[in-house]
Order: C-alpha cells, then sequence, then structure tokens
C-alpha cells in the first residue's frame, strides 16, 4: 500500500517555532508515516532543523526524516549530528549537496569537504547505522547535461548506501511512470517516493517551481489561467489537483507520496481528506 509523509521547512526567526509546531501537530494527525524537516534550504535558518525533528519524535506519532547537505556541513559537524540524532532514536536522514547560496564563493562551494551528494552518503553509511535517503529527479537535474549523465550519478548514491529515493516536484504522471521505468533499466533499485508539490497560489509557480526547473503540463497553467487571480478558488482547485495526482500514483501501486506541504496544514488537511474522505 501506498504511504504518505509531508516535508515542512523550519521559520527563519526563533519566535515562529511555537508556530511551527503547532503546524507538526495537525499533519501528525492526518497520520503521515513520516515528516521530513529541510535544511537551510530558501534561507531558512538550519539551526532549527534538529530541534523540529526533536519535536516530531518526542511529541508526535509519526517518524521523523532529517536533511542534511553538504554546504551546511563538514565531516566533523556531520559526525556530532549524527551520533545526535540516533540518540534522540532518529532512524532516517536524507543526505543532499544543496543549491550554491549566493553569499557562497566560487573557491569554498569547490573546495567543500563532500563535494556531491554521494560523498556524504558513502561517510554517513560509514559512520552510523541510519536508513539514508537521496533526492532523484524525474525531470534531470538543471546541472546534469543529460538524463544519462544524472542517472549515472544517481547509482552512485544508491551504491554508496542510499535505499530511499524522494523524488523532485513533477506535476505530470506519465514522466514519473516512465522515470521509474528507466531506474529498472539502469539497474537502481531502491525504494521511491513520489514528490508532490500542490499548487495553491499562482505566486508558487514563480518560485518554489521555477527554481526546481518541473515542467508544468498544459491541464495545470490552465487551471492557474482560470483560478490564479481568486486565492481561495486556486487553493480548492489546486488540490484538487493534487489530490487526483496522488491518487492515480496510488492506483498505478507507487510505494510513496511525499508531499511538499510548505507548511500549510489548512490545505494539507483538505487535501487528505479529499483522498481518504474517512481520515
Ligand atoms: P547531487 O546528487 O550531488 O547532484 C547534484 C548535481 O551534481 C547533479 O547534476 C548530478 O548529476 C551531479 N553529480 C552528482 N555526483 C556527481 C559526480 N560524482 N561528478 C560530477 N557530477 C555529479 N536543498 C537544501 O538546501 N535543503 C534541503 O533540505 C533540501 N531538500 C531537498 C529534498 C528533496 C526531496 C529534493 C529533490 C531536493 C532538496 N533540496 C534541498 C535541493 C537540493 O539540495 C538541490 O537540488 C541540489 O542542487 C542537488 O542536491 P543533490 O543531493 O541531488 O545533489
Amino acid at each position: 500500500m501506498t504511504d504518505y509523509s509531508f516535508e515542512i521547512f523550519p521559520p527563519k526567526e526563533e519566535a515562529e517555532l511555537d508556530k511551527t509546531f503547532r503546524v507538526l501537530d495537525r499533519l501528525d494527525a492526518l497520520k503521515p508515516s513520516l515528516i521530513s524537516v529541510t535544511y537551510g534550504a530558501g534561507g531558512s535558518s538550519a539551526g532549527k532543523t534538529l530541534e523540529l525533528v526533536k519535536y516530531i519524535k518526542n511529541s508526535l506519532h509519526c517518524d521523523a526524516l532529517a536533511h542534511m547537505t553538504c554546504v551546511g556541513y563538514k565531516k566533523e559537524t556531520l559526525l556530532e549530528m549524527l551520533s545526535e540524532l540516533e540518540s534522540i532514536g532518529c532512524k532516517r536522514i536524507l543526505a543532499l549537496r544543496g543549491d550554491r547560496p549566493k553569499w557562497m564563493s566560487d573557491e569554498a562551494f569547490h573546495g567543500m569537504e563532500f563535494s556531491h551528494a554521494s560523498d556524504m552518503i558513502a561517510f554517513i553509511k560509514e559512520h552510523s547505522s541510519l536508513q539514508i535517503a537521496a533526492a532523484c529527479y524525474p525531470e534531470k537535474h538543471p546541472e546534469a547535461e543529460s538524463a544519462e549523465e544524472d542517472l549515472a550519478h544517481l547509482k552512485e548514491k544508491v551504491d554508496a548506501g542510499a535505499s530511499l529515493l524522494i523524488t523532485q516536484m513533477f506535476f505530470d504522471n506519465d514522466i514519473f511512470y516512465r522515470f521509474t521505468e528507466q531506474l529498472k533499466q539502469h539497474g537502481i533499485h531502491a525504494r521511491i517516493d513520489a514528490g508532490i508539490m500542490p499548487i495553491t497560489s499562482a505566486k508558487q509557480l514563480g518560485t518554489s517551481v521555477s527554481l526546481s526547473g518541473s515542467s508544468i503540463p498544459k491541464a495545470l497553467s490552465d487551471l492557474i489561467a482560470r483560478y490564479g487571480e481568486d486565492p481561495e478558488d486556486m487553493r480548492k482547485a489546486g488540490i484538487d489537483f493534487a489530490a487526483r495526482q496522488i491518487q492515480d500514483l496510488m492506483d498505478h501501486g507507487a510505494d510513496g507520496v511525499h508531499i511538499y506541504s510548505m507548511n500549510r496544514s489548512r490545505s494539507m488537511e483538505d487535501l487528505i481528506h479529499a483522498i481518504f474522505p474517512g481520515n
């Protein structure tokens, strides 16, 4: 059976942590298998990831998945973080390279202790017993020269120890189905969770979606053209689009669905209730 998980990001300000705990309470009530917490993405405060992971482990019912990036970690600090995660009973970690922050020089970016996610994965495998997750890109990573090259690097991540792959967001399920076939053909064997981002405002396209490089199918751009000016109608139409995407993935027996919640608990409640009316 396909299970579902959520992703949240830490707030920028310390004062907003309490608000994020309340978002987590509401997401947990929707009975996800786990909630993942991003690391430093979009300028969010990196130090808050562990605090939120601790809250999930200590106060909620679902599992936690901590994101870590090569940009944010050196070997020494990563070792400390690994033992901290294990000491609070965390079982999984998502190892990423991370995007280069605007302030980071060429020299610093190319001199990182871990150049690629696969380097960090091999290090985590050697120094902990955590289950390791990695990112994958059904429409290829924007920096990769070709899909073939990207798949070869993805295989390196799985060979280094990643057993769970979470996809970049996509809006056309056929892209995902083709991608899972390609993984099989390339001998990449891991659990694959489909990354779904409900588009609840037209503004999201200009921010998160354009950064991801994911393509927008006509059905979604038509929907934005029709409802984009009305925030509540757009929210409902975006949730309906995502619910149909998720239902189709479940019907096709996807391993799991990872929902980019954007910390929007009300929309996540509407989404899960649309898919499972009794939940
Ligand atoms: P890698 O796997 O290292 O790949 C990056 C690029 O390098 C690709 O083009 C790949 O083909 C290439 N490459 C890989 N290995 C090699 C090699 N050995 N030689 C040459 N080229 C190579 N970012 C954050 O900052 N914080 C987060 O919390 C976060 N969470 C994310 C969660 C998910 C599910 C996803 C899909 C992305 C997330 N990101 C996050 C964004 C991610 O950090 C960026 O997409 C980043 O640009 C690539 O990270 P990666 O781990 O996929 O990198």
